[in-house]
């Protein structure tokens, strides 16, 4: 049996990518066998779509760090055929054949089942980018910030990482503050429920000073370089920041004035590998918290062949919120 896949294949110069018909027996090694519903289109994927960034290392490829589906056959004992299933990370549609197919072959644990309350959809408008913002605002939970504690402030907020932390947030009964570089975005950020707008600008040139006044509780950052650098610099004593992006860049110039002085700390975020009890509990908050109508609204859908197209607007910053990739349309 054959299925519809984007291949990326090696070519004189750079990458071709395009719709192929594959083969079954093309499927990577592994023990279980999902029907994809959805995928989703995220900033990695527009890298290794364009060719960029070194992350494959053998073509042709499939793409795709995430998808959702329909257990088709499973070889242990740990899924049965029709059980619902998310997959994001273990470097999926990277090193391994990923989500921009109508098949995928993985290994059972790098499965999570689909949490109730959840659609296959509603879980790819989630996607990497949402469980990404839900580990940043459970480690900012785990370092004492509360709905109390005072704003905190999204960086990179109309992406499609920014857009569920601000939806989260503001679910959680936080102050939202929004970075974006995008006026056009601003009603939408503020239906999202932040406050107050933060212009990218602000934050976009190196610090002037080692410290500036106290102003925020927290952050979600998704840009890093010198908007990380600033916004540290404005974080209140004891406060802490989730970095989980380089939009910016991957380069950070701080001081330790703001980790030694007021005691901020900087938590590292990453969701490729992280351990199944945190994704099990990520995706089971996103399903209970995350209000559904915000979801809806930040969510856009592309089918199959409109996937290498969106990928050159993610990599310029065009794209506001999630793309959900219908890989059956
Ligand atoms: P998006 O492209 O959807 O969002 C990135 C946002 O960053 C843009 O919308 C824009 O926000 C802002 N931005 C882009 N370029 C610049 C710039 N030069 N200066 C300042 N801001 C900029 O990507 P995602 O939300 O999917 O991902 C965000 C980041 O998080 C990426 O770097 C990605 O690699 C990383 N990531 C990390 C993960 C992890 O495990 N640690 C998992 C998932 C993502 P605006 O228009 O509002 O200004």
């Amino acid at each position: 049996m054959s299925f519809k896949a984007i291949l990326v294949e090696q070519a004189e110069k750079g990458v071709t990518a395009a719709i192929r018909e594959v083969g079954e027996e093309q499927l990577p090694e592994g023990d279980v066998t999902v029907a994809i519903d959805y995928s989703t289109l995220n900033y990695k994927d527009g890298l290794i779509l364009g060719g960029l960034g070194g992350l494959v290392k053998r073509y042709p490829h499939v793409p795709g760090v995430d998808f959702a589906g329909t257990v088709e056959s499973a070889r242990s004992g740990k899924f049965k055929p029709g059980d619902k299933v998310i997959l994001n990370g273990w470097r999926v549609g990277e090193v391994q054949w990923g989500g921009y197919a109508q098949k995928a072959r993985v290994k059972p644990e790098w499965l999570v089942r689909l949490p109730d309350g959840l659609s296959t959809k509603e879980a790819m408008a989630i996607g990497t980018a949402g469980y990404t913002a839900m580990l940043a605002v459970m480690a900012l939970e785990q370092h004492g910030i509360g709905p109390d504690s005072g704003e905190i402030l999204v960086t990179g907020a109309a992406g499609g990482v920014g857009s569920v932390a601000v939806a989260l947030l503001a679910a959680l009964g936080h102050t939202v503050a929004a970075s974006t570089g995008r006026p056009e975005t601003h009603p939408y950020l503020r239906a999202l429920g932040a406050g107050t707008i933060v212009d990218r600008a602000e934050l976009a040139e190196a610090p002037k000073r080692l410290l500036a006044s106290e102003r925020f509780a927290g952050g979600i950052d998704t840009v890093g370089s010198t908007t990380l650098a600033n916004l540290l610099t404005q974080i209140k004593y004891r406060g802490s920041v989730a970095a989980c992006g380089l939009a910016a860049g991957n380069d950070l110039p701080t001081t330790v004035i703001p980790f030694i002085i007021r005691g901020v700390n900087l938590l590292g975020i990453d969701s490729v590998m992280a351990p199944l009890p945190l994704r099990v509990e990520a995706w089971r908050r996103l399903a209970t918290v995350l209000p559904k109508a915000k979801l809806a609204a930040m969510t856009e859908m592309v089918p199959l062949a409109g996937v290498v197209e969106a990928a050159t607007r993610i990599l310029t910053g065009g794209v506001r919120g999630r793309l959900v990739v219908d890989v059956n349309a």
